[in-house]
């Protein structure tokens, strides 16, 4: 079940020591399909393809906003603290399991006592100190599009990313490798773990290990994920306090890691 290990605390809600503004850039690596979209998205996917296929519309397509892929905030979310909680699970440092699902959510960390993971990332009832924007595709529609749909059998898991009611031979129209979306993550009262646990995550991208959307299972989703910026403004008044780029945001990187490694090591020795 894992420790409750001391980890630097947020100052809490109530005062506002700190804003981050962490922007990042994410490369695919593999053709990426990032959600179920509208009848509307497939209209448009499908005049961009501007070939016959032999349906009358992709079955699956990418969210598309103001004309450029978009990740949601919320799945880019969703994808770190699932990759941090298990890593912190697995370093014996205690992290709730929530349930969600009901009227009466279970399993969730108490406000005045919140693990590592509802800390930054929330409960299903508070705000937690992250918050993520949308992940946008630097260029259009038009020019990040595989261009041909890639065909496929459905076997059932592969329902849960689609229409429900969508046949057995799909039609995909991912974004192909080698596709960059720009993002930042907006962040309270930061600690250097929490920042750490991010160039963690950077770092499993790199090799792969890090993915985004569905059909996963299919070769689908790996990015890669790098911090190109880390700016952080004192509140009182607001104003920047430092800007961390090139070497500088190296360095900062690495020292947060090394809190995080910290962290990660009292969950064991505990
Ligand atoms: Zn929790």
């Amino acid at each position: 079940m894992g420790v409750k290990v001391e980890f630097e605390k947020m100052e809490g809600f109530h005062k506002l020591k700190s804003l981050w503004r962490i922007e990042y850039k994410v490369t695919t690596l593999e053709p990426l399909l990032t959600q179920a979209a509208t009848e509307e998205a497939k209209e448009v996917v499908d005049s961009v393809l501007g070939k016959t296929i032999p349906k009358d519309l992709p079955d699956a397509v990418p969210l598309i906003y103001e004309g450029k892929v978009v990740i949601t905030g919320n799945a880019v979310k969703g994808v770190f603290r699932h990759l941090i909680s298990s890593q912190l699970r697995e370093a014996g440092v205690f992290i709730c399991f929530q349930e969600v699902k009901g009227p009466n959510p279970v399993g969730q960390c108490p406000p005045n006592n919140p693990c590592f993971a509802c800390t930054w990332f929330g409960t299903p009832s508070r705000q937690g100190a992250l918050h993520f924007s949308m992940l946008k595709s630097k260029e259009p529609i038009e020019k990040v599009l595989a261009g041909d749909p890639i065909p496929m059998i459905a076997i059932r898991d592969d329902y849960g990313a689609i229409d429900p009611k969508a046949r057995a031979f799909l039609l995909l129209a991912p974004v192909k490798e080698n596709v960059e979306f720009g993002g930042w993550i907006k962040g309270e009262n930061l600690s250097d773990e929490i920042i750490g646990a991010i160039k963690e995550i950077q770092d499993m991208s790199e090799m792969g290990f890090v993915k985004f959307g569905g059909f996963k299972t299919r070769g689908f989703g790996s990015v890669k994920i790098e911090v190109v910026k880390i700016e952080k403004y004192s509140t009182v008044p607001f104003k920047l306090e430092k800007e961390y780029s090139g070497e500088d945001l190296k360095k900062f990187l690495e020292e947060c890691r090394e809190k995080y490694h910290d962290l990660m090591i009292r969950g064991k020795g505990a």
